[in-house]
């Protein structure tokens, strides 16, 4: 076998294999552990020389779904809390599937009429849902370190407009230092995002007011006055990763806004917080910021890699991404080609699961998930506070639990080292998977929920697992 075209009668097999092997796991995974012990090494087994040869596709497959299964982690699955991960809705799962064969490539409407319009149709939708003007211009990207990248671009180019200079063209060169500032709460991918656009990672200036990070506005208004009005850029945080904590961003706004400041949200997984008129209060004043940015494959539960950035001037996303080609069809209005808004060219059909999940759930469905994992967020943080052995660290206003052991008998001082330790213990047990964090200078753990499938079983599980582990690990160092 080699020629793939020898191979098209076999695509129903194949399918079929598939099919067959992916019903079997999803039918088995809320009863699977979150990692198998044997993940690990069956990895590895994965390596040899490029064959010559190919083996053909049924043979190729049968390692993926035979080894390889058992080698991925059970991320789907409802005992994944590592991270923020959601899973992949049925609706969802489906139409990435389907997404796939149909191999469309999202860029231009010519090159899909179908992807271009869900794009459309999806983040009409998703400024709905979220509360944002739908005269906002916006893009799905995959994920939201590039929709960071994508709105921080929006900004930069604005500052460079500021001083008459049209920055996706000439550069920075001609550019004082652009000032960004925020609280401690910034994300990892926002500060990734101002090295990719050569504001440099550096340049961002943490305001913070704790030691947990939260912003200090009266800093904040400080630091923009000392600029004398040169443009700057404030980014805000909607649910940090460590607590799930929210930069106050109408207040963010409005010192922004007074000082010549353009105001990003990243709101990767706390911009859900609007679907709820319980915890909409929490992300209140979006409507009124100048960039926003969320995730898909986290809280709405589409297959990687999916996220969207939403910028209030569309003209911006235009002035720095829309780069035609001589071999690009003119643009005609009602016809949308979303490359010129966005970094990639060719693009995966992301809208197809987006469009699909939304259409087969609406805002009562996502409304309902979203409330369930907070209150379930809520029942650990009880166990947690009624527990003599685990401290909450913080109390959790969304979906994310920031705790740690805190067994009698060990001292203040230990407790970083321990709590370590009991990470590296959970996540080689595999049966719940969650990780350690650094949060207001003390080693915590902070699962999150955000998968469709999880419910109170799986959570229930959290404390007794860490407990059992933590104490052989304190059985073991006292031998
Ligand atoms: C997860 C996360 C990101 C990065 O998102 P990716 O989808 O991994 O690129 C950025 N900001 C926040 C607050 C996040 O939680």
């Amino acid at each position: 076998m080699t020629d793939p075209i020898h191979e098209k009668d076999l695509i129903e097999s194949t399918l079929q294999d598939v099919h067959g092997a992916a019903s079997r796991y999803l039918a088995r995974l809320d009863d699977l552990p979150a990692k198998d012990p044997q993940a690990d090494a069956l990895a590895r087994e994965f390596e040899g020389e490029l064959p010559e040869d190919g083996l053909g596709s049924l043979e190729a497959l049968k390692a993926l779904l035979g080894r390889g299964q058992i080698a991925a982690t059970r991320s789907a699955g409802p005992r994944f809390f590592h991270f923020v991960i959601g899973g992949s809705t049925p609706a969802a799962l489906a139409a990435d599937w389907f997404a796939s064969a149909l191999d469309n490539n999202a860029g231009l409407w010519v090159s899909s009429p179908l992807a271009a319009q869900l794009e459309k149709v999806s983040l009409a939708w998703l400024k709905d849902l979220f509360g944002l003007p739908n005269q906002w211009g916006g893009v799905l990207v995959t994920g939201a370190t590039m929709a960071n990248f994508t709105a921080l671009a929006a900004a930069r180019q604005w500052c460079g407009e500021r001083h008459g200079v049209d920055v996706a063209r000439d550069g920075l060169a001609g550019l004082p230092p652009v000032a960004v500032l925020s609280s401690g709460f910034i994300h990892a991918s926002a500060v990734k995002a101002l090295g990719m656009l050569g504001l440099g990672y550096g340049s961002v200036r943490r305001l913070a007011a704790d030691a947990a990070g939260r912003i200090d506005l009266e800093a904040l208004e400080r630091s923009l006055v000392s600029l004398r009005g040169a443009p700057a850029i404030v980014i805000a945080t909607a649910g940090e990763v460590n607590a799930g904590g929210f930069d106050p961003i109408e207040a963010m706004v409005d010192v922004a806004h007074r000082h010549n400041a353009w105001l990003h949200v990243d709101g990767a997984f706390g911009l859900y917080a609007r679907l709820s008129p319980r915890l909409a209060h929490l992300a209140a004043g979006m409507e009124l910021v100048d960039s926003v940015i969320s995730d898909g494959h986290k809280w709405l539960n589409v297959p990687y890699d999916s996220g969207f950035a939403f910028v209030r001037d569309e003209r911006l996303l235009h002035a720095v991404f829309g780069i035609g080609a001589p071999y690009f069809p003119e643009a005609i209005a009602g016809r949308p080609d979303y490359l010129m808004l966005g970094p990639e060219m060719s693009r995966r059909a992301r809208s197809i699961a987006v469009w699909a999940t939304l259409a087969a759930y609406g805002r009562s469905g996502y409304r309902e998930m979203v409330e369930r994992h907070v209150q379930l967020a809520r029942r650990l943080a009880d166990q947690v506070n009624a527990a003599d052995d685990f401290e909450l660290i913080e109390e959790p206003v969304l979906n994310v639990v920031c705790f740690r052991y805190r067994p009698g008998g060990v001292s203040d001082d230990e407790l970083d080292e321990l709590n370590r330790r009991l990470g590296q213990a959970v996540i080689d047990d595999g049966r719940v998977y969650f990780g350690t964090t650094v949060y207001a200078g003390k080693v915590a753990f902070r699962p999150a929920i955000s998968n469709w499938r999880t419910s109170d079983v799986e959570v229930d599980e959290i404390l007794p697992i860490a407990r059992e582990l933590g104490a052989r690990l304190r059985a073991g160092a006292a031998t």
